[in-house]
């Protein structure tokens, strides 16, 4: 009895000192490095000074920068897409879930589809920050596919236009509020070996499954966004199937 009130009553302090701590390092990576360290304390008063390393535009060739739209939840985009070296690049397409280009995107190249009977390796409902997230695999840091929640922000957060940046067509989402702008070029789809619409539309893959059927345990749609001149497809029900190459705009 002595021993468990030992345990209990001195123990539970430090326990909870411990499990404290164990939150406020995992939550000090402020810069993204994957690592809680001194760099991290540079960085947070750089951001509380100057609004950190985010730019209202991307402003020269060193990307990818972190953009800031004032967006609500501090959730800052990037100014390229992945595999993209400028913001008005094309980039990679990626199958979601799959974190490599390839020459034929359909379900039997698909690395998730389980081949059976229509339907998909469960790897999570979402996918951010996991191995399965290209953003996060080919960037690093806390780089990570957007949320249907974080592009859900940015729609509600900012005005869009369909736009040219040297010679490409695309959609310019400005800032309500800072005025930060960023351009997602109309790069079309890869579907078997083809690429289609490159110019016409822009598909753009959230980390976050489409769960259509409730119910279905490993569903063959995930949530994207997708535009084109005349307007933008987001209503919380836009999805595509997952074996579909679509680009993607990292977040962090
Ligand atoms: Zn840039």
């Amino acid at each position: 009895m002595k021993k468990l009130f030992f345990t209990l009553f001195v123990m539970l302090p430090f326990m909870a000192v411990t499990s404290s701590a164990q939150i406020l390092f995992d939550r000090g990576d402020v810069n993204g490095d994957g690592n809680a360290d001194i760099s991290d304390v540079v960085a947070l008063v750089n951001i509380i000074l100057n609004g950190g390393d985010a730019q209202l535009t991307c402003p020269d060739n060193h990307h990818p920068h972190m953009i800031d739209l004032g967006l609500p939840s501090g959730t800052k985009w990037a100014c390229c897409n992945v595999g993209a070296d400028k913001p008005e690049a094309y980039g990679g397409y990626y199958a979601w879930g799959e974190t490599e280009v390839k020459t034929t995107y359909n379900w039997n190249t698909y690395n998730h589809y389980d081949g059976s009977s229509n339907t998909c390796h469960n790897i999570g409902r979402d996918i951010a920050g996991t191995q399965y997230d290209v953003a996060h695999v080919k960037w690093g840091g806390s780089w990570v596919m957007p949320s249907r929640e974080q592009i859900n922000e940015l729609l509600n957060n900012c005005t869009h236009e369909w736009t040219t940046v040297n010679s490409v067509n695309g959609r310019k989402f400005t800032s309500k509020t800072n005025g930060g702008s960023i351009f997602l070029p109309a790069a079309g789809e890869r579907g078997n070996s083809e690429l289609s619409n490159a110019g016409g539309y822009g598909d753009y893959w959230s980390s976050t499954l489409y769960e259509s059927y409730p119910g279905e345990s490993d569903p063959r749609g995930a949530v994207d966004l997708y535009f084109y001149s005349g307007r933008v497809y987001w209503d919380r029900s836009c999805s595509s199937s997952r074996s579909v190459g679509h680009s993607v705009r990292p977040v962090r």
